[in-house]
């Protein structure tokens, strides 16, 4: 099994419980105006058109490919914003077994991994493997969504994953289209479906001011939270215009006394142990 990988980083302490290594997997099926990683949504079609926007020649056609050198690359991400299609010329197809070769050599630091995106359950068949390798080794699989999934793959992230930490973008359905363009009730059905099989470790909210910054909207997430079985906690993001491209880059910056006040009213629902603000 192959999977699509933008990105790999050993070790993170915020994507899950403990030490964990976090695959970042390359295509999502949203287009949400505030996404700070636009280059992980899309797919490349090899068009060609971020070759020439390479300052280090490390970008190259092979046949019908695009190739990318490592060793030549300099990171400076001048390939990301020529690229029509929201992709990354340097995102890599990457066996299962070598993912899993590579935490394995750094496993004893680590927990487990996480599996992000992109939107990792897009690729749910292909990783599946990798649950059962890390449950024998004693380590965990936790998966990041957007909850927006088939059948199949919620019903392979359900069983094969030990957690989720997933996407709350809104709970109003006008602002959550706003945001994302679709409709949230997938998103509730997912969060209900994994709250009730024990598996919801983390809700997520990026705070954009006059979208998701109202105290009352934030109050009735977290009554909608506090009814869902098991006690997952609920992070707030503040939203930062770093890495956005289109819409986005003229959305505003909540500052962090307005974080604070949201956070004391989703603590005064859940209780301050639950909440995190990033
Ligand atoms: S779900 Fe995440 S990766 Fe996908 S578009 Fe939205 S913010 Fe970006
Ligand atoms: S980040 Fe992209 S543009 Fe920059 S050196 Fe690497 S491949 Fe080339
Ligand atoms: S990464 Fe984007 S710009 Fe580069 S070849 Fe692929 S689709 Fe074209």
């Amino acid at each position: 099994m192959w999977l699509l990988v933008s990105k790999i980083i050993r070790q993170s302490f915020i994507d899950g419980p403990g030490s964990r290594m976090v695959v970042f997997l390359q295509g999502c099926n949203l287009r949400c105006i505030y996404c700070h990683n636009p280059e992980t949504r899309g797919l490349c079609s090899a068009c060609g058109k971020c070759l020439t926007s390479c300052p280090a020649g490390a970008l190259g056609r092979q046949e019908l490919s695009i190739v990318w050198r490592a060793e030549m690359c300099r990171g400076c991400e001048c390939c990301l914003g020529v690229c029509p299609e929201s992709a990354d010329p340097r995102a890599q197809w990457l066996p299962a077994g070598e993912i899993y070769r590579r935490f394995a050599a750094d496993a004893a630091f680590l927990d487990g991994i996480t599996l992000s995106g992109g939107e990792a359950s897009r690729q749910s068949r292909e990783w599946l493997p990798l649950a059962g390798w890390l449950h024998n080794d004693g380590k965990t699989l936790f998966v990041d969504s957007n909850g927006m999934m088939t059948a199949a793959s919620r019903q392979e992230v359900l069983t094969a994953a030990d957690g989720v930490l997933l996407d709350f973008k809104a709970l109003d359905r006008r602002v959550h289209r706003a945001l994302t363009g679709v409709d949230n009730l997938p998103v509730l059905e997912f969060m209900a479906a994994a709250a009730a099989a024990d598996k919801l470790y983390e809700l997520r909210t990026v705070i954009v001011p006059g979208y998701t910054d109202a105290p009352d909207s934030i109050a009735a997430m977290a009554r909608h939270i506090a009814c869902l079985p098991g006690r997952p906690f609920w992070r707030l993001i503040a939203f930062r215009r770093h890495g956005v491209r289109g819409d986005g880059t003229g959305l505003p910056e909540p500052g962090g006394e307005r974080m604070e006040e949201l956070a004391a009213v989703a603590a005064a629902v859940l209780g301050r142990g639950r909440i995190i603000v990033r």
